[in-house]
């Protein structure tokens, strides 16, 4: 089997020294005692595929890279998960969708070259958006997130509102696309590769026909799949940041004023973003010129993932982490936990918004641009 050579050798499998380190600080180990990326190298590497290739610990990793920073072996067990997933796919093995497939099967339709969309409507009249500009604010899911967990407290498209208008502030009138698809990122995690490859093309060519020379996205997962996945995958060649990056460097250069209150909150490090992306201070930075910044007990390169990736395996697992997650905000005594990424705060909202909740969520979860967009001085 090609593919499995190939995933064993790229991501350094062979390599596995079986020192379980990985499964020590594996967020869904230690919930799950069934769950062991040490067992699972171990079984790809020594056993018949047909024994394994079919079962579900493939779709249980979360991809969070926490475990690869410690492994000695330099394991890149994130990469090896979402190889062998395009493996599984082949021999006819997907993860199930917690939401019965509906998030996929939008994905799926914005495949199709034709599609004409109506994705815009949150353009306020307040908002300044270019015609003509080289700045692309991708907006991602987002109008499509909203109208399935807005009822749950997800900001949703608030999000993209307080993005264009943070922008507008350090003097930037962003373009936003009509036709702009799914960057694709939840269909490469789970090793759809084919239908990664054709968003991205879709994608890279609206970006090429509007002049685009640089991409600002509100959401961590997009900006790890547009800066490091699109290279490679469509040739794309442009600068893409973060919206804390573009913030951070206006609050040093001082074209962005920020009023600091005594609001007291904490920083939840969404994996794409920190991990995957390498970036922990420019958020905090942002945060502590507008508010109180506490720390929770794992924090940066430590911090703990949301407890779901790519909408499969949302069980009790995925809700003993969440719950460890926001206990850890109650401890640091915040009284709001901030994301950087939108899917984090509608898993973190969603574990709260269950029957033990009626009395309401245990602490408030906000995007960061709400948070900054509330700090803004002169507002
Ligand atoms: S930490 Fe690395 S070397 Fe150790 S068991 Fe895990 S994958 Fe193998
Ligand atoms: S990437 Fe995260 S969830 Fe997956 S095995 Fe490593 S620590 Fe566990
Ligand atoms: S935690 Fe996330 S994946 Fe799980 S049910 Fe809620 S929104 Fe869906």
């Amino acid at each position: 089997m090609d593919a499995l050579e190939t995933a064993l050798r790229e991501n350094r499998a062979y390599l596995c020294l079986s020192c379980g380190k990985c499964t020590a600080v594996c967020p869904v180990a230690r919930k799950d005692a069934g769950f062991s990326p040490r067992r699972t190298v171990e079984r790809a590497v020594n056993d018949d595929p047909a024994s394994w290739l079919g079962g579900e610990d493939l779709w249980k990793c979360l991809t969070c890279l926490r475990c690869s920073a410690l492994c000695p072996g330099d394991v890149r067990f994130s990469e090896f998960a979402r190889d062998l997933r395009a493996l599984a796919r082949e021999h006819g093995s997907t993860g199930a969708c917690t939401h019965g497939d509906a998030i996929f099967t939008w994905m799926r339709l914005m495949q199709d070259p034709n599609l004409r969309q109506n994705r815009l409507g949150w353009i306020t009249d307040d908002l300044q958006v270019s015609e003509d500009g080289d700045t692309l604010y991708f907006v991602g899911c987002l109008p499509h997130y909203d109208a399935m967990f807005r009822g749950q407290g997800f900001e949703g498209v608030a999000i993209a509102q307080n993005t264009v208008h943070l922008l507008n502030r350090v003097g930037i009138a962003p373009r936003v696309l009509p036709d702009e698809r799914c960057c694709g990122h939840d269909l490469l995690w789970a090793g759809d590769v084919e239908g990664f490859r054709a968003l991205a093309h879709l994608n890279a060519t609206l970006f090429a026909q509007a002049g685009i020379r640089r991409i600002v996205t509100s959401c961590a997962e997009c900006y790890r799949t547009l800066k490091m996945d699109y290279p490679s995958a469509c040739g794309l060649k442009v600068e893409v940041l973060h919206i804390s990056q573009v913030l951070a460097q206006s609050l040093a250069a001082g074209s962005l004023a920020l009023r600091r209150s005594a609001l007291r909150v904490a920083f939840h490090d969404p994996c794409r973003l920190g991990r995957h992306g390498g970036e922990y201070d420019a958020p905090r930075t942002l945060l502590a010129a507008a508010a109180e910044l506490r720390e929770m007990e794992h924090e940066r390169e430590r911090a703990l993932c949301c407890g779901t990736s790519v909408w499969t395996q949302c069980g009790q697992v995925a809700k003993a982490i969440q719950d460890e997650r926001i206990g850890e905000a109650l401890a640091a005594d915040a009284e709001v936990m901030v994301t950087a990424c939108p899917k984090c705060q509608i898993h973190f909202t969603c574990a709260m918004s269950g029957a033990g909740e009626a009395s309401g969520p245990r602490v408030a979860v906000r995007d960061l641009t709400g948070v900054l967009a509330d700090a803004l001085v002169g507002e």
